[in-house]
């Protein structure tokens, strides 16, 4: 995921430390509040938006930046069995440690999305990011009683009642099927 696309930065998000947590055991706290607009099934970027909301404590300690506190909110995810929207409810804790490097000291390898203040600008993103999809289900269906789409019609059986069989018969096993009513026949 490229975080340098244009696009709706959420409020929050980029928070600027010189100034506010500068000493070790300065201290203060940010919310922030974002959307999660999914490219595909486990790419989202988080853009404006009220989907969920932080509020965490930044600790300045030697050599970094403690980062605690909560994320809370609904995650926006189809559900694969009938493919219509639902709201995934998460309730998360965080406790980060994010180090702190100035440009000069950045190695060539290093990642865009590691946990770091790069000159005293902190970038909430990865840290948010890694919480969500954490609490993401793998089984992403929308309720356990979901009927999911009808293979036969299309219809999303949980809101028509479409009157397929159950199973349509496999095509390949119709020979076998007139071979059966064949002998029976005799
Ligand atoms: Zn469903
Ligand atoms: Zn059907």
């Amino acid at each position: 995921m490229s975080a340098k696309r244009n696009r709706r930065i959420p409020e929050g998000l980029r928070i600027d430390l010189s100034g506010v947590v500068e000493n070790v055991g300065d201290h203060t706290r940010v919310r922030g509040s974002a959307s999660l607009e999914f490219s595909d099934i486990y790419q989202a970027e988080f853009v404006r938006g009220d989907d969920i909301s932080w509020n965490f404590e930044l600790r300045r300690i030697t050599g970094g930046v403690q980062v605690t506190g909560d994320i809370m909110g609904e995650v926006p995810l189809s559900c694969y069995r009938c493919l219509e929207e639902f709201r995934h409810t998460i309730s998360l804790k965080v406790d980060e440690v994010v180090l702190t490097v100035a440009t000069g000291q950045r190695e060539p390898g290093d990642m865009d999305d590691e946990y770091m203040v790069l000159d005293e600008q902190l970038d909430l993103e990865p840290i948010l990011r890694d919480a969500v999809y954490l609490a993401i289900p793998v089984r992403r269906i929308c309720s356990e009683e979901c009927r999911g789409i009808c293979p036969t019609c299309g219809e999303n059986r949980n809101l028509v009642e479409c009157g397929c069989p159950a199973r349509e018969p496999d095509a390949r096993l119709k020979p076998l099927a007139d071979l059966k009513r064949r002998l029976e026949g005799r």
